[in-house]
């Protein structure tokens, strides 16, 4: 890796300092654990313990308070090795349960949650999204109220991952209907075995059911869970949204679905000029996803990225589409032939169907394409904003259908 940043006094640059510090870790950790050998729950445990869960996060708390980007040195090792990986398993626990309970949470919660949520012992879930409010999710209705050392939460979540596996949830609430929408939110950890927390899964075009509806009745919440100071959910919620862009905008869904667009192409139509000028394109398109999602993990450092992470998800959403529509076309009729319905589940991830409708959602989930285009027009372009009817009304104010 070529060397960067500020050099020490001894003149070898921090960048350099930092990679051999995380090299060493690696082969300390591999050389006293086989990950062939030791369960997941085992392995991974070494691994945060010896400071290669996130290696931005600080010693102690599964890191070594290094350049984020130094991460895919480790995961890269663990794909080879084919080692147990956190992500894979609990994607919302990893990429966004982490860095928001690292940046609002208090030193018990982290000692409690950070080190399961890494060995995978606990699965994490985001309760955001309602029936009405999705991608304006600060207009969120899902009340919780006080009543002494805890809150009774009622109200409804819907599109929510892995909702059905979890231990606990990534939940924000209104506490103050009487204040603007953004001012009246607070934000909880929720313990999804406690009493009225009901799941129901939701059946998508997949076959599969990754998602759920949450019914929350009477839930009764420690004041000890609640993430954010009463009222300041929002600025907890923008920590876990941003770190969602950068997950789902340096996420290796693009890299296997170039992967089986090559091995398609070398099936099908080697030959064909047109067709390999349109391979060419995607290919370094992903290219340039991957080199924009190090450059963004460069930057970013642990706690809240900037707008720029909205940069990786609207491309990394909209290539991965181009790329399984593409794989289609190379199917040609057999494309669209699937045997059942059950196998397009993803247990048979290898049918072209059922990446390419999948991919169908990457467009909308963690907030959609037209969204991001709104973000980065105001926030990074300093375009003019869209009008907000809605601004500095009591929440309980606004019409709502
Ligand atoms: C696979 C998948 C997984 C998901 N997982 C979770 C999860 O784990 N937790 C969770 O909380 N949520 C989850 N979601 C929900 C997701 O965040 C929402 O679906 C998304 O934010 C859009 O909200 P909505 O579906 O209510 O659509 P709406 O907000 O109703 O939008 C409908 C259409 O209007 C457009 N639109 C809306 N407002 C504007 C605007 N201001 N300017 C321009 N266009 C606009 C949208 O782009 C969209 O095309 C998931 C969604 C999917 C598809």
């Amino acid at each position: 890796m070529a060397s960067q940043g500020r050099s020490d006094e001894n003149g070898s640059s921090v960048h350099d300092t930092q990679e051999a510090q995380v090299r060493e870790a690696l082969r300390t950790l591999l050389d006293r654990h086989d990950p062939a050998t030791l369960s997941p729950e085992e392995f991974l445990g070494a691994q945060y313990d010896a400071g290669l869960a996130w290696v931005h996060f600080p010693p102690g708390r599964g890191g070594l308070g290094v350049n984020p980007k130094l991460q895919t040195l480790v995961d890269e090792h663990m794909i080879v090795l084919r080692a147990p990986r956190c992500f894979p398993k609990n994607p919302i626990g990893y990429g966004m349960g982490a860095p928001t309970l690292l940046a609002h949470g208090s030193e018990d919660q982290q000692d409690r949650y950070l080190r399961r949520l890494f060995t995978c012992e606990d699965t994490w879930c985001q309760l955001f999204s309602e029936p009405s409010a999705g991608s304006d999710v600060a207009s969120l209705a899902t009340s919780a109220v006080r009543d002494g050392d805890e809150w009774i939460v009622n109200g409804q979540k819907v599109w929510t991952t892995l909702a059905h596996l979890s231990r606990y949830g990534l939940l924000v609430t209104r506490t103050a209907p009487e204040q603007p929408k953004h001012r009246g939110l607070t934000y909880f950890v929720l313990d999804m075995h406690a009493p009225g927390v009901q799941t129901q899964p939701l059946r998508q075009m997949t076959g599969d059911a990754e998602f759920n509806e949450v019914f929350l009745t009477d839930v009764r919440i420690p004041d000890s869970e609640r993430l954010s100071a009463e009222g300041d959910g929002w600025k907890v919620a923008i920590t876990t949204l941003m770190n969602e862009r950068v997950a789902l905008g340096g996420s290796q869904p693009r890299v296997f679905a170039m992967e089986q667009l090559m091995e398609l192409w070398q099936e099908k139509r080697p030959d064909d000029k047109m067709l390999r000028d349109r391979m060419t394109r995607l290919y370094i398109a992903s290219e340039v996803c991957k080199y924009n999602a190090l450059r963004s993990s460069a930057n970013r450092k642990a706690g809240t990225p900037g707008p720029e992470g909205s940069v990786g998800k609207l491309f990394v959403a909209e290539l991965n589409q181009r790329i399984w529509n593409f794989c289609i076309e190379l199917e040609g009729a057999n494309g669209m032939l699937y045997p059942s319905y059950t196998d397009l589940n993803s247990e048979h991830p290898h049918s072209t169907g059922q990446p390419f409708l999948r991919a169908q959602a990457n467009t909308i989930e963690g907030g959609t394409s037209n969204i991001m285009r709104n973000i980065l027009g105001e926030r990074v372009l300093q375009l003019p904003g869209e009008p907000r009817p809605d601004k500095g009304i009591p929440w309980r104010d606004v019409p709502r259908s």
